[in-house]
């Protein structure tokens, strides 16, 4: 099974172009799309589960037409929004078996072994009777997943899902998403880094609806290797740094700024010369190459890294 999507395209009415030309081929397993806010993973996702429609192009989930045969693919699609709304003030248990019946699931015996099986699954079986409205953010998140799961989809669509998530919550998260991924195609849209790198053995980069990569994480990641150099810098010498080289990140370590440069060669050298500051200015250290370098050099636009 896959999911082939060819020159995707989607402008809203007020003339935002959310998707420009998306071309990707999604195989079983995880799979990341990676992206700022903004960048046009939820229209992707929307347009992928079947609730809004594109302007143009197509996607295909082996035979079946996404864009046009709504109805078959709902039957196979598990879908777990960015946003849920406002959870009603009734039992996880309950509100899992309505759930199931929307989903076609009209024996009472069956919708009720399903239900405990799912509330086992995301290990909310404990808490099945409080409300779901009471829930942590963390629960609620693998309340989302139980219900995504009703009718074995062969396709689960699950957009931001780590985003407000304290570290423990997310890494329960992430191990019930490993599980479920094995067999069916599953598309994590985040722009969280960490989530596609500890999940995803596919990914693709979007920015401003256009696709800039698509790939194994750890390809790309090796396509760095020997390129990133870092350094830890004073507070007032960042946009210095940043006119000078090619900084595509720096993040704050004890308080200050280390810049990550992406380059050939060692920056300090040449440059320092240049600049008339001597040798002095050198000081970067070769540093390894991670998801975030690559994430941040390719929507930077950088040739290094162009696919
Ligand atoms: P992401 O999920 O990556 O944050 P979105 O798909 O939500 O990105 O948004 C992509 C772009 O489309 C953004 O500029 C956003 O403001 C715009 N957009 C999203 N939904 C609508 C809408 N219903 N009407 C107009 N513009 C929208």
């Amino acid at each position: 099974m896959q999911l082939i999507i060819q020159h995707l395209s989607k402008t809203y009415a007020n003339g935002v172009k959310a998707l420009d030309d998306v071309s990707l081929t999604i195989p079983m397993g995880m799979y990341g799309l990676l992206g700022q806010n903004g960048a046009g993973k939820s229209t992707l996702m929307r347009t992928l589960a079947t609730l809004q429609d594109a302007d143009k192009g197509t996607a295909m989930l082996d035979d079946l037409n996404i864009l046009t045969q709504k109805d078959a693919v709902r039957r196979v699609l598990g879908y777990l929004p960015q946003e849920f709304g406002v959870y009603p003030k009734v039992s996880a248990t309950d509100l899992l078996d309505h759930f199931a019946v929307l989903k076609g699931i009209t024996k009472g015996s069956e919708r009720k072994e399903l239900v405990d099986a799912l509330l086992h699954r995301v290990n909310l079986y404990d808490v099945r009777k409080k409300a779901v409205s009471s829930y942590s953010g963390g629960m609620k998140q693998r309340f989302g997943i139980a219900q995504a799961l009703i009718g074995n989809p062969k396709l689960i669509i699950v957009d931001e899902p780590t985003a407000g998530l304290d570290p423990g919550e997310r890494n329960r998260f992430y191990n019930l998403l490993s599980e479920i991924g094995e067999n069916v195609i599953v598309i994590l849209s985040t722009h969280i880094v960490q989530d596609v790198m500890e999940l995803c053995n596919n990914m693709a980069i979007i920015h401003q609806g256009r696709v800039l990569y698509s790939g194994s994480p750890t390809d790309s990641v090796a396509e760095l290797k020997g390129k990133i150099w870092e350094k830890s810098i004073a507070k007032s010498d960042l946009p210095t740094y940043q006119q000078r080289y090619n900084v595509i990140s720096n993040k704050l370590v004890a308080g200050k700024p280390l810049v990550h440069v992406l380059s050939e060669f060692d920056p300090g050298i040449g440059a320092a010369d240049a600049a008339g500051l001597g040798a002095s200015d050198g000081g970067f250290q070769p540093a390894q190459p991670d998801l975030e370098d690559v994430f941040f050099a390719t929507i930077q636009g950088d040739t290094l890294l162009v696919r």
